[in-house]
């Protein structure tokens, strides 16, 4: 169930990990084709330029040939056909550019107007020079700047399209076609001295007011690129070139057209062919601007695509990393928790099955796991806790009842005092702790209690031995240095000071043990007790049966002589020794 949940949450987060991760890929290749997009129409931007300088420029060369004799014109000739050349890849590259949609129709109107206004043009340079009509030579003039115009329809459409698709590059591609303008301007200006120049006349009033107009807006233009360029930005490399058509064209340029109009007002004026050749040269940097600012949009288009590539190639590191690393964390969280875990639960509920010999899952086991791992594990561990709270009950019952039967096993059940065993080690304990003193050791026992249970029968016998058992017991500063170890036979020891204090102990039983007692049914009983004392020296090592065995001795004696009485043990040192050196030596 876990390792189920636990795939389950990495299948989503991978799910989701490779939507975002599709989401950005899609949005980086949406702006790497974006991109390819701005270059296509940028490059048909271009051509668009190219193409519509070369229209222009073909009107020098032609203005010249108008103010010439003769209908062949080679200069003439080779601007057109570079119009040709660049009209035609300009077609070829908007043919190219699917995202350009512009349609045929455009280059039709384009092309159909420019063969119209070389016609007319032709059909002027057949004429001699005197005979060529400056009306129509005027109307050629202005069909051929109209061509310009419809061109720059095509331009402006293009360039919108462009500041449209690419923001990034609205402003170069903004001033290219600006300083395109100002060139076609600047161009146009002069075509407005053509006639008068091929006809050796001052500017009609009509042509002046153009002229004027013209200047108006060359002006404006060259006021727009001005503004528009960045101070200080880049390496300055646009306001270098603006410069440049400042003093080149703006300077010399103008001067010439200035110091030409002056001229002509005194019919001194130059040759239409004169005046291109010196005016046509200043509107160069012009073109130069015009080149530089399409170049700088290029450069940025390809910063962007440098772009759109890293964040492709970061969107897909990224994703394959993360899918690497769940992979791993995985791999590594099946091994090192949940098989741990499942063969624990598993194990647990062996456990509670009490089968302690462990089998590990098979892999099918483990690949279906336990349906609730937790609650599995909880429940066994509360069988385990149940069970082990019945085996430490068991264990303390257990304990309670060794130390019961240790009892037991040290008591005489008739009596309940200390029986022979548990009176040995206690004098044994004793001797080890009596510090220099002596120890005392009583034997006693009942006289003629034979004929007590022969005449009260077996049963006032026991009721007789309990109740001097009792009497024995609350005699005894130490009860428990007592111990019944025979039939109708007891011992007490004690450690004393002086031999007269072990006697002393003995005749204080002994008449303590003499008074009567009552036995139920059968009135007063009393009995008497011989008593033998033995004693041990001062410091010496405790030999426990020698002791008894000498108490003993000294009892039988105390029968012999009569009993209920005490006799003390002949304390013989020599006799000892000696003895305990034989047993020392069979011991050994
Ligand atoms: P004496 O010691 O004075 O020589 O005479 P005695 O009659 O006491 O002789 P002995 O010590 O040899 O006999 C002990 C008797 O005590 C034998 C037995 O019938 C009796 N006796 C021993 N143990 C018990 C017991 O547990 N209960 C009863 N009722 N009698 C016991
Ligand atoms: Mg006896
Ligand atoms: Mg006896």
């Amino acid at each position: 169930m876990l390792n189920q949940l636990v795939n389950a949450v990495v299948a989503a987060v991978l799910l989701v990990t490779a939507l975002l991760a599709a989401l950005v890929f899609n949005g980086s290749v949406q702006r790497l084709r974006a991109v390819h997009e701005m270059e296509d129409q940028l490059q048909v931007y271009r051509l668009a330029l190219s193409a519509v300088e070369h229209v222009s420029a073909e009107r020098g060369p032609m203005n010249a040939a108008l103010g010439r004799p003769g209908q062949f014109a080679p200069a003439l000739d080779a601007a057109r056909r570079k119009t040709d050349v660049s009209l035609e890849a300009l077609r070829r590259g908007a043919a190219a550019c699917n995202s350009c949609q512009l349609g045929p129709y455009e280059f039709a109107a384009i092309e159909s107007e420019l063969q119209q206004a070389r016609m007319q043009v032709q059909n002027l340079l057949t004429q001699a020079v005197a005979q060529r009509d400056p009306t129509q030579m005027s109307l050629a003039i202005d069909r051929m700047i109209g061509v310009v115009d419809l061109e720059f329809r095509l331009i402006d459409q293009l360039g919108q399209s462009l500041q449209r698709l690419a923001p990034e590059i609205a402003a170069p591609v903004n001033r290219a076609r600006l300083a395109a303008r100002l060139r076609e301007s600047a161009g146009r200006l002069g075509s407005k001295l053509t006639v008068a120049l091929a006809t050796r006349r001052d500017l009609s009033s009509a042509e002046r007011q153009a002229v004027a107009e013209l200047l108006g807006r060359i002006r404006q233009l060259s006021e727009l690129l001005q503004t528009s360029i960045p101070a200080g930005q880049g390496t300055g490399d646009e306001a270098r070139a603006f410069g440049r058509v400042a003093d080149i064209y703006f300077g010399q340029g103008m001067a010439y057209f200035d110091a030409t109009l002056e001229r002509m007002a005194q019919q001194r004026g130059p040759s239409p062919a004169e005046f291109a050749d010196a005016y046509v040269p200043s509107l160069a940097p012009m073109v130069a601007l015009r080149d530089l600012e399409t170049h700088l949009a290029q450069s940025r288009l390809a910063a962007l695509q440098d772009r759109a590539w890293w964040v492709l190639t970061g969107v897909l590191v990224a994703t394959l990393s993360l899918a690497t690393l769940l992979a791993v964390g995985v791999v590594m969280l099946n091994r090192r928790l949940l098989s741990p875990l499942l063969d624990t639960v598993h194990r647990l509920i062996g456990l509670t099955q009490e089968d302690t010999t462990f089998t590990p899952l098979a892999p099918a086991q483990r690949r279906r796991g336990y349906a609730r791992e937790l609650r599995t594990i909880f429940a066994a561990l509360r069988h385990l806790e149940e069970l082990l709270q019945r085996s430490i009950h068991v264990r303390r019952e257990r304990d309670a009842l060794i130390a019961r039967l240790h009892v037991l096993a040290g008591t005489d059940h008739l009596t309940g005092l200390p029986n022979r065993r548990t009176f040995e080690q206690r004098l044994l304990q004793a001797g080890a702790e009596s510090g220099g003193q002596m120890l005392a050791l009583i034997m006693f026992d009942i006289d003629h209690f034979k004929q007590i249970n022969d005449q009260h029968g077996h049963e006032v016998g026991d009721q007789l031995l309990r109740q001097f058992a009792d009497r024995l017991r609350s005699t005894l500063h130490r009860p428990d240095q007592t111990a019944r170890i025979g039939g109708e036979e007891f011992v007490v020891f004690q450690a004393v000071a002086r031999p007269a204090e072990a006697m002393a102990l003995a005749e204080h039983l002994r008449s303590a043990l003499s008074r009567p007692f009552s036995i139920p049914d059968h009135g007063t009983m009393a009995v008497t007790a011989s008593f033998g004392v033995a004693l041990t020296r001062q410091n010496a090592k405790l030999h426990t049966h020698e002791l008894l065995r000498r108490a003993d001795q000294a009892l039988y004696r105390a029968k012999r002589a009569g009993r209920n009485r005490c006799e003390m043990a002949d304390f013989d040192v020599s006799a000892y020794t000696s003895r305990l050196e034989g047993e020392a030596a069979r011991l050994q």
